[in-house]
């Protein structure tokens, strides 16, 4: 079965790959699906930006497609970046986005360094019936970036029980644990 995955982040692209395929999926991206456009996320939540994204392509293709909003929510910053984790303080970039965080949590005592990531799926079926699910991954944010596995803020989230940062996990271990996989192990189990 055939499932566009709506985004044009490659990180999360390939993530999706590696977790769908040996499943008996064939995983599409939007490129990869003949759809050149980026979806503006006007939503204030990630249920209704992954909502905002699987419509958008979903109403292009009408075949299925699976959306992913994610973020992470630091605890010493009320939350933030949250869902404006992609964009945060402007920064086009992961890395001045990655040290805007260190810098802001520069001299923060470890016990105060909790974070979380978040995210939510929408999938839309061949028919149009949309499910949801969402999955988290605590933990805490490094002193410094470490690592060149994953994408986005891997290189300054070390999960709980985990001695590095995700960057510094292989895929599969990300992949076996993150809140991606979370998200779709609860998606899965509504089938
Ligand atoms: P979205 O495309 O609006 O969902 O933005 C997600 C953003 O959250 C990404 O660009 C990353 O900055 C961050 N993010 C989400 N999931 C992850 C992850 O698994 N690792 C690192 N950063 C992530």
């Amino acid at each position: 079965m055939n499932i566009i995955i709506a985004s044009n982040n490659q990180g999360k692209i390939r993530e999706f790959k590696k977790m769908l395929e040996p499943l008996g999926y064939t995983v599409l991206s939007q490129s990869e699906a003949g759809i050149n456009i980026e979806v503006e996320e006007t939503g204030t939540t990630f249920k209704e930006n992954a909502t905002l994204k699987a419509e958008a392509i979903y109403n292009l293709t009408h075949t299925s497609v699976l959306a992913d909003d994610s973020g992470l929510e630091v605890e010493f910053l009320n939350g933030e970046p949250g869902v404006y984790s992609a964009r945060y303080m402007g920064l086009n970039n992961d890395e001045d986005r990655r040290n805007c965080i260190l810098g802001k949590l520069q001299g923060v005592e470890e016990s105060k360094r909790n974070a979380r990531f978040v995210c939510c799926i929408c999938y839309i079926d061949e028919n149009g019936e949309k499910k949801y699910a969402e999955g988290y991954w605590t933990g805490k944010i490094a002193t410094e970036p470490r690592g060149n596995n994953g994408f986005g803020f891997d290189p300054i989230f070390i999960p709980d029980g985990v001695n590095r940062t995700s960057a510094e996990m292989l895929p599969e271990e990300k992949n076996a644990v993150s809140h991606r996989a979370r998200a779709l192990a609860k998606l899965r189990e509504m089938f």
